[in-house]
């Protein structure tokens, strides 16, 4: 993906649009990239409604009434990485723990008993071999009790990649944060994914080392240009997909969250802005799915509901394990929307929508 090309052409267009210019692009079946950048500087309420429920047909017609509801799994916080927005940096003096093998086993077994099939593992920055063959077994462990296993790491080889999938991995989330080489330099301090290309290409490695699923996201607020950061994104997923039609493509747009020891500045994103990124998003990407974690507040989550969301995360622990038994390890960050799966299921259901676990069943 040619990056510099797509930053010309936001800085070429990044000027407010006329009420008329913007209406004028809800109107077209397609809307372009220009079209694209030009939506995300309209701040009109009028022009975000219609956009609002242009973008609830195109998502009901892509995805059907579904919510996809999936669990985080934090097997270990050890982290050889300083990122400023991290609870884990190496940084923070924080008790470091790693499941063993019959307490990862103990966790799975409790969220398969709730009801989830779809598992996210993660882990801190581990570039060890003991910390790829832990991440290996989880993955294996996995596998006998989700019907989709994906992880959230550093990113691997493609040797490392096709490993897991060998062992039944079926999706990657890396999220690249900011897409501003400036601001990604200033936020990751120390480590490996100081590296800002390496990341960026890592993906590309877990596509073509098999999975099927993969989920890019940036941390809104890193970069005081987050506007610029979500036309980055949406442009990294149509590159992906074009280069890649066959994969399952999501996108986030998490917002920074507090965690202890938190100190350093950010730019605050507001509720009306994040909506406006998922329907306008919605109105480009048709068929990328968009996830939306319990970093946000349950009343949020729950409007968000048919306006363009496809995914959520559930009853989720950002601490090392914590769902069969009382985690003594601190939080990655602090989750806003902490309501169990019972009541988010009652809600979506309530809002005429399906509660859905499984994506597609492996054989
Ligand atoms: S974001 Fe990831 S790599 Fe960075 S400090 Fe946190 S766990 Fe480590």
């Amino acid at each position: 993906m040619n990056l510099d090309e797509f930053v010309n052409l936001y800085e070429e267009y990044k000027k407010k649009p006329s009420k008329k210019e913007a209406i004028d692009i809800l109107n077209k079946d397609e809307i372009t990239e220009v079209d694209y950048i030009k939506l995300l500087n309209c701040y009109d309420l009028d022009v975000l409604e219609i956009a609002a429920r242009k973008a609830k047909d195109i998502t009901e017609r892509y995805f059907g009434k579904n919510i996809f509801l999936y669990v985080p799994l934090y097997i270990s916080n050890f982290c050889s990485s300083g990122c400023i927005y991290c609870g884990y940096s190496c940084f923070n003096k924080i008790k470091r723990k790693r499941l063993n093998i019959k307490e990862i086993e103990d966790e799975m077994k409790a969220l398969k008993k709730r009801g989830f099939q779809s598992i996210l593992i993660l882990t801190g920055e581990d570039n060890t071999k003991e910390g790829f063959n832990h991440l290996k077994d989880a993955v294996r462990l996995a596998r006998r009790y989700f019907s989709e296993v994906l992880i959230e790491t550093s990113p691997l080889t493609l040797d490392g990649y096709m490993e897991l999938v060998n062992e039944g991995l079926t999706g990657v989330t890396l999220y690249q944060e900011t897409y501003d080489l400036d601001t990604y330099k200033k936020v990751h301090l120390l480590g490996e994914k100081r590296n800002f290309k390496a990341r960026l290409w890592a993906i590309e490695r877990a596509i073509e080392a098999g999975v099927r699923e993969v989920n890019i996201g940036c941390l809104l607020g890193l970069c005081s240009d987050y506007l610029k950061d979500v036309f980055l994104l949406s442009m990294h997923a149509m590159y992906l997909l074009k280069k890649y039609p066959k994969i399952e493509l999501s996108i986030s747009f998490p917002r920074i969250r507090p965690f202890k020891g938190m100190n350093f500045d950010y730019t605050e994103v507001s509720d009306l802005e994040l909506v406006k990124f998922i329907v306008y998003t919605r109105l480009l990407l048709k068929n990328v799915g968009i996830n939306i974690s319990t970093r946000e507040r349950s009343d949020l989550r729950d409007n968000l509901i048919g306006l363009g969301v496809t995914k959520m995360s559930a009853e989720s622990k950002t601490s090392v394990g914590g769902y069969s038994k009382e985690s003594d390890s601190l939080g990655q960050f602090e989750v806003s929307d902490k309501r169990s799966l019972d009541e988010i299921i009652k809600v979506i259901r309530s809002k005429g929508y399906n509660a859905e676990f499984i994506n597609w069943v492996m054989i």
